[in-house]
Parts: C-alpha cells; sequence; structure tokens
C-alpha cells in the first residue's frame, strides 16, 4: 500500500511538472510578441529600440534624427 501511495505522489509530481513545462513554453511567444510590439528597428543602421524613443519619418522609424535625414538623402 505504501509502494503504490509513493508511486501516486511520483505520478502527481511529473504530471504537474509536465502542464508547468508546457504553460511556460506556450507563454513564451506571447511574451515575444509583447517586445515586438514595444520595439522598433532603425531602418537605416538596424538597431532596435523602444518605440517611444523612436523617430518616424516617411513611415518608418530611425534611433535618431541623424539617421532619419541619412536615410532620406
Ligand atoms: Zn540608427
Amino acid at each position: 500500500m505504501v509502494a503504490r501511495l509513493l508511486i501516486g505522489l511520483v505520478v502527481i509530481g511529473a504530471i504537474v511538472m509536465f502542464v508547468r513545462g508546457m504553460r511556460g513554453r506556450a507563454a513564451a511567444p506571447a511574451e515575444r510578441r509583447a517586445v515586438d510590439a514595444r520595439t522598433v528597428r532603425c531602418a537605416h543602421c538596424q538597431v532596435y529600440l523602444p518605440r517611444d524613443e523612436a523617430v518616424v519619418a516617411d513611415g518608418r522609424s530611425y534611433c535618431s534624427r541623424e539617421h532619419a535625414e541619412q536615410s532620406r538623402a
């Protein structure tokens, strides 16, 4: 009886670990999408920066006013 109880606990532990692992993996892409939504890439030097710090010119995002002007020239 004690052996069965131990096996039961191991099985439950394994299921809990498995479910946690699945949740962790499922949460990762959503988190990455959230980061992408807040981040833009400079069209001139390809650097990533927060959307609210970006300079937008001609519908493109730049890391600085200088790069916006250089890219246009
Ligand atoms: Zn740049």
